[in-house]
């Protein structure tokens, strides 16, 4: 089973994915918890390449980058893992690349989808969680945690709320495989609502 968590920074991705990682060991099941980008060594180097590159990348490059991370990791990492039968719990997938490359840096939607299909030889997640926040209270969440704001500091508000609206969108066009969850609720009602739909998921 694979289950991929999307959202803004600061939108719970970690905390749930965690919980819902603990509560499938607690089952019994072999997870493997993971994220992009960085969830392999290639994935730091890019991760590090990416997100702390002085000045601006051209918005292709990143795309690539980013595909490039998504290939690596789902070829020596994800796809063996679920061969094996285990649970692959992973923060942000190509989701993240059609609201963060497309609707953020204004990609087309569709090229930088299939780029990534292209990139993973087409592995959808068989759920995926959307936690869903307004980004000027990810703002302040991410500030009283005294967290780093990665993009959410530099980027200007508009591109954000483009983000959203792309998460939003990718959600309405495939209902079947999202799970949108408002991320103000409280962490243990999410918790439950995910757990609620991972359960339906494996029986
Ligand atoms: O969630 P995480 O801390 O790993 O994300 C770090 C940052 O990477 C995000 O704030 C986002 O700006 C960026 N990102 C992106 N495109 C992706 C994945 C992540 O722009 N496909």
């Amino acid at each position: 089973l694979f289950i991929t968590f999307e959202g803004g920074d600061g939108s719970g991705k970690s905390t749930q994915a965690s919980l819902l990682a603990e509560w499938l060991t607690a089952q019994g099941r072999t997870v493997v918890r993971t994220r992009e980008p960085g969830g392999t060594d290639v994935g730091v180097e890019v991760r590090n390449l990416v997100l702390h590159h002085r000045g601006d990348i051209d918005p292709r490059a990143e795309a690539l980058l980013y595909a490039a991370d998504r290939a690596h990791h789902v070829a020596t990492l994800v796809r063996p893992a679920l061969k094996r039968g285990e649970v692959v719990i992973q923060d942000r997938y190509f989701d993240s690349s059609v609201a963060y490359q497309g609707a953020g840096r204004v990609l087309d939607a569709k090229e930088v989808r299939d780029l990534s299909l292209w990139a993973t030889d087409s592995l959808l997640p068989d759920v995926t969680v959307l936690l869903d926040l307004d980004e000027n209270l990810a703002r302040t969440r991410l500030d009283a945690a005294d967290k780093p704001f990665d993009r959410l500091e530099n980027e200007k508000a508009e591109f954000h709320s483009r983000v959203r609206a792309g998460f939003l969108a990718l959600a309405e066009a495939e209902p079947e495989r999202f799970l949108v969850l408002d991320a103000t609720r409280p962490i243990d009602e999410l918790a439950a609502a995910i757990r609620a739909r991972v359960e339906a998921e494996l029986s």
